[in-house]
């Protein structure tokens, strides 16, 4: 059985995976993980990373308008730094 519940703090669908931002319940830590894309809106099982509790994590579905920005951001494949998406939220 699960004992953590991982939250998805936010996600963002890519190519061919969903990489996801979740905080665990157990120890209040905040990760990052990616997802097959073919696992979106299912719930998933695994360790956290952190703290190593088994858990769950309720993944999103790519919504309609993701599709379509997903599909016009593919026609105009540029190089980008993700490095400060991931701003600390405290
Ligand atoms: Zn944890």
């Amino acid at each position: 059985m699960a004992s953590a519940i991982f939250r998805v703090q936010s996600h963002k669908f890519s190519q061919d995976n969903i990489q996801t931002t979740l905080v665990c319940s157990k120890c209040d830590e905040v990760f990052s993980k990616e997802f097959l894309i073919d696992l979106e809106g299912q719930t998933i099982e695994f360790k956290c990373p952190v703290c190593g509790a088994p858990g769950e994590a309720d993944l999103p579905y790519k919504s309609a308008e993701e599709r379509e920005e997903f599909e016009e951001d593919f026609e105009e494949v540029e190089e980008e730094e993700g490095g400060e998406e991931f701003e600390e939220e405290y």
